[in-house]
């Protein structure tokens, strides 16, 4: 009875989710429409996830979670403003400073790249010629400003690369409690992922993970002057770095719309960028 009354109302919760689809997917597109739909002045939005573990107190899907809800809480916004076509999301991407952990699926960063430049070649029978990468996951960080080269070489097209939140280790700031060290499921993206998915959090298991003894290093840490090759289980065999036991949806739903706010400001300036006047 229970299991019954479970599935129906999460029927109705589907439909509910459903209908606040917003009409810029691109895949919704019939194929003879793209021609007209996709012009010069669109913007290509393509939203890049991962699927790989966050510790034992978020599941494997955060990333793609996070990369997705944004773009469509942007497109939702400013689409018809900037003509922005979501494109789906790229759900597996290059995590393999986590292949220690079991089950977590990633690319390669050849297989990577190969994917992207597929995706660019296909993209380029569209007559847009903005592309936006919104990456969800760090990792990827270095890997897509390479790809936003490439796709400019081969393909012709004016490239952006934008995060929810850019990652502390290229440059972003995380919390002061965190020593500047929330990298991977910490405070910031534990709450954000809470105010998008509440049921599939327990903070019951999360402990802090902060690597404390890098911040006696002036060049060797994160966003220092000295980059240095890590994997997720080298600071601690749990694979998570950062302190998720505040987490929060409030602040979870205060981070997600300024980093929607901010991303459509970005829009604004993407939609009309030019290298030269
Ligand atoms: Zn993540």
């Amino acid at each position: 009875m229970v299991e019954v009354m479970v599935r129906m109302l999460r029927r109705v919760l589907d439909s509910v989710v459903m209908s606040e689809r917003h009409h810029r997917h691109y895949e919704d597109l019939s194929g003879p429409a793209v021609a007209d739909a996709v012009g010069p002045n669109s913007i290509l939005l393509l939203p890049i996830g991962a699927i790989e573990q966050h510790g034992p107190h978020l599941p494997m899907s955060v990333d793609e979670v996070i990369a997705t809800e944004t773009a469509n809480a942007v497109t939702a916004s400013v689409g018809d403003d900037f003509d922005i076509w979501q494109l789906p999301t790229l759900a597996v991407s290059k995590s393999n400073e986590h292949a220690w952990s079991p089950g977590t699926l990633w690319y390669s960063p050849e297989t990577m790249m190969s994917i992207l430049m597929d995706i660019g070649r296909s993209l380029s029978t569209t007559r847009a010629q903005r592309l936006v990468l919104l990456n969800g996951h760090g990792g990827n960080t270095t890997h897509l400003v390479t790809a936003l080269r490439e796709l400019r070489l081969q393909f012709g097209f004016k490239t952006f690369l934008t995060h929810p939140s850019l990652p502390p280790a290229y440059g972003g700031t995380s919390t002061e409690d965190e020593l500047g060290m929330g990298i991977h499921g910490g405070l910031n993206e534990t709450s954000v992922f809470m105010h998008l998915r509440p049921d599939l959090v327990d903070l019951s298991v999360a402990e802090r993970r902060v690597p404390e003894h890098l911040v006696d290093n002036r060049h060797v840490r994160f966003g220092g002057s000295v980059s240095f090759g890590w994997l997720s289980n080298d600071f601690h065999s749990d694979g998570y770095i950062g302190d998720p036991t505040g987490a929060s949806s409030e602040r979870g739903a205060e981070l997600f719309a300024s980093a929607v706010e901010t991303m459509s400001d970005q829009m604004a300036e993407i939609s009309t960028f030019e290298f030269r006047r």
